[in-house]
């Protein structure tokens, strides 16, 4: 197999801002490195507050062109942006799985899920419509004309670098929007990689920039501060995302916040316990149990917790342990080391509580920063980790024996994102998807994502929604205008 690093040049390894791929002004660069091995994969260019305006420059500059491409044409690019990705689905895929550690089919997995993201906002962006109405009391008429709120920066998150990045600027070039995007420092090659096909397909110089740093504060500030700035999108940590509301705020910027995650996955007596144990693998294990929507605490009543705990533990322990790009892995490296050293606290404190392991719970020796799929039991109720986002392949069971129980330990939460109950009673179900604080609902399943939905949190989990018809909406301003007939 030829090395995925082939998949981007030297060449696009830089800041893409405007019509050029080029270094930054101070020509400093950072590591970027295989979380399996630890070792450097890559040098990419290190931006400052400088290069951060240069791309706000150029993405101002190309906002009016932009919004006034015709919306068939905007959508033909971004319809080229699917099948490219598409096309050379492997490619990407290949690169994901380098820079992030994710096992290849499940990159496989994040390269359709996220060109998704271009077709359907391609079929979007040709739907985006206002109203003409007469006002109820007569003699004069609303007419409401969406308008693209204009240049957007965007902040993402590691644990998808191609997912995260494409469900912000779909909907973004959709509307009309112009974007600068900085991805993770830690995983900064897909998006870059992303850059360079918008590129080839004919996406304007200036539509899309990517700033890459390691100065995320300094260089985030800046551009938030300018007012040419007029929307901010940021996926990642609840503790970042209020950091940078604080920030918007000021200019009073339109803000969409992706934010944490901590789900409670239930499973009821009256499940199909085969659906709930696939629906439990799918919720924790995805990404390695690093997704904002993972299944941070298992409930399970208790007339079925001892078989399903069983026949949880038995799939848990038959997982393989490995390199992402190596055959037959099933769970791959962690990002980093501190990640490991958190997942490996959160576990040292649950057991001091109280707790049982019945499956992993032994951080490994050697390279890379892997961590086993680890099951525990009798998981006490001031465990760390039934509070904080795990953010690993750590699964606490906690028995339940009602309904109103459950419900309020599930809300017991700062967060409200994501939640999953298991149960063949539909009105069981229902009283879960009114009662429970979340954005988002898996009813036997495991897995919520879908580009055509929309994806976002309540509480501290977030503002707006990104996917769906509501993801375009995000990116649209509206003009009213009262019109005299008379
Ligand atoms: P993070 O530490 O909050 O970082 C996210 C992004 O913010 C990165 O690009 C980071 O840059 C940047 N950043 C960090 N500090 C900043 C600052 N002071 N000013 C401006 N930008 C700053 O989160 P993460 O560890 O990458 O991602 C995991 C988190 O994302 C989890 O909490 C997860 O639940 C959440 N997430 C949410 C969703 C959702 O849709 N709700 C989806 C995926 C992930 P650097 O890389 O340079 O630090």
């Amino acid at each position: 197999m030829s090395d995925p690093m082939n998949a981007l040049a030297p060449e696009h390894r830089r800041l893409r801002i405007g019509d050029a791929w080029r270094d930054a002004a101070s020509g400093a660069t950072f590591a970027v490195e295989d979380p399996a091995t630890g070792k450097t994969i890559a040098e990419v260019a290190d931006a400052d507050v400088v290069d951060g305006l240069a791309a706000l420059d150029v993405a101002s500059k190309a906002m009016t062109e932009w919004a006034a491409t015709p919306p068939r044409k905007r959508s033909e690019l971004l319809t080229a942006t699917y099948r490219a990705l598409t096309e050379r689905s492997e490619e990407v895929a290949r690169l994901i799985t380098l820079e992030m550690g994710k096992p290849l089919a499940e990159a496989r997995g994040e390269v359709a899920y996220g060109a998704e993201f271009f077709r359907w906002f391609a079929e979007e962006a040709v739907r985006v419509e206002g109203r003409y109405s007469t006002a109820p009391a007569g003699g004069y008429r609303i007419l409401t004309v969406p308008k693209p709120v204009g240049p957007c920066v965007f902040v993402t998150p590691w644990n998808f670098p191609l997912a995260m990045g494409a469900r912000k600027i779909a909907p973004a070039l959709a509307a009309g929007c112009t974007t600068i995007t900085k991805p993770a420092a830690q995983t900064p090659l897909t998006m870059l990689f992303l850059a360079r096909i918008m590129e080839e397909v004919g996406v304007p110089p200036g539509v899309v920039n990517v700033v890459t740093t390691k100065r995320a504060g300094e260089v985030v500030s800046a551009l938030l501060a300018d007012s040419r700035t007029r929307k901010l999108s940021f996926t990642g940590s609840t503790e970042v995302g209020r950091v940078l509301l604080r920030q918007a705020a000021d200019n009073v910027l339109r803000t969409s916040m992706e934010l944490g995650g901590n789900a409670a996955l239930i499973v009821c007596a009256d499940a199909d316990l085969d659906v709930a144990l696939d629906g439990a693998m799918v919720a924790k294990m995805r990404n390695i149990g690093q997704s904002c929507i993972a299944a941070n605490r298992i409930y399970v009543e208790e007339p079925v917790r001892e078989e399903f705990t069983a026949r949880f533990a038995e799939r848990m322990e038959a997982l393989s342990v490995g390199h992402g790009l190596d055959d037959g892995v099933d769970v791959g490296a962690l990002i980093d080391e501190a990640s490991v050293t958190k997942i490996d606290e959160l576990v040292a404190d649950a057991v001091d509580r109280g707790a049982r392991v019945l499956v992993g719970g032994e951080r490994p020796d050697g390279p890379g920063h892997f961590y086993p799929p680890t099951v525990l039991v009798d998981v006490p109720e001031d465990a760390r980790m039934l509070e904080a986002e795990i953010f690993g392949p750590v699964a606490p069971i906690i028995s339940f024996t009602s309904d109103d129980e459950v419900m309020a330990k599930a809300n017991d939460t700062e967060h409200g994102l994501a939640g999953y109950i298991f149960t063949r009673d539909l009105q069981r179900a229902l009283r879960f998807t009114e009662g429970l604080d979340t954005g988002m609902l898996g009813i036997n399943r495991g897995l919520i994502s879908d580009p055509s939905a929309p994806f976002g949190g309540v509480k501290q989990s977030g503002i707006g929604r990104e996917g769906s018809h509501e993801g375009i909406l995000e990116y649209l301003d509206l003009t009213y205008a009262s019109i005299d007939l008379s």
